[in-house]
């Protein structure tokens, strides 16, 4: 990735990588030993992305982005806790990205345990209760907005997550309001390769 200078311009430059990825067309920037070597100093990415951990959905790879260009996050359903808003934090006010990115996406199992826990009324017990917990306020949001099916849900999950954010962690809430900051809400396609978003701010 080149050097980019507005919030705008880095989602602009994510979105081209993406339609690359999408297009088998990647150039893979960013990749060589020369920039693992110019990295041995320091890295300065210009975005932080929240994603899921699932392996379908490798972040770097679908914008066609190299080593240094994204701080990545990535937990099951993109759930937020306390080391995830820790993360995102150092991202924003130590290392200076100009954009973070809530990305959920296709067939995401956290989110249809959610779907299934609310839908049906049965809670897992275990240590997975954790997604129902933290995703079950997206379904119930989403169901109340009309949302159609899986994919709206998903789509609601990603847009609610990035409003929390927005409203919970003071170093994105004061990126924005100073406008050095933007905050994109996204979900990926799995069919087409596609990085759809649902929420761009780009100001307050
Ligand atoms: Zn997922």
């Amino acid at each position: 990735m080149t050097t980019v200078t507005s919030p705008l311009a880095v989602w602009t430059q994510l979105l081209e990588g993406n339609q690359r990825f999408a297009d088998d067309s990647v150039v893979r920037p960013n990749s060589d030993r020369n920039r693992r070597e110019e990295l041995r100093g320091g890295q300065a990415p210009v975005a932080a992305v929240l994603g899921c951990s699932d392996s379908r959905v490798p972040v770097e790879m679908l914008f066609d982005a190299g080593l240094g260009d994204i701080f990545v996050i990535r937990t099951a359903g993109a759930c937020v806790d306390a080391t995830v808003s820790g993360s995102l934090d150092f991202a924003v006010e130590t290392l200076g990205v100009k954009l973070v990115i809530v990305l959920s996406h296709e067939a995401c199992g956290a989110v249809g345990a959610a779907v299934t826990a609310v839908e049906d009324a049965v809670v897992p017990v275990g240590l997975q209760r954790v997604f129902v917990e933290k995703i079950a306020p997206s379904v119930i949001e989403a169901q109340a907005h009309g949302a159609e099916g899986r994919a709206g849900v998903e789509k609601e999950h990603a847009r609610i997550t990035a409003e929390h954010l927005i409203d919970r962690v003071p170093a994105v809430r004061d990126g924005l309001d100073a406008g050095t900051l933007g905050v994109v809400a996204a979900r990926y396609r799995l069919e087409d390769g596609r990085v759809e978003p649902v929420l761009e701010r780009f100001a307050r």
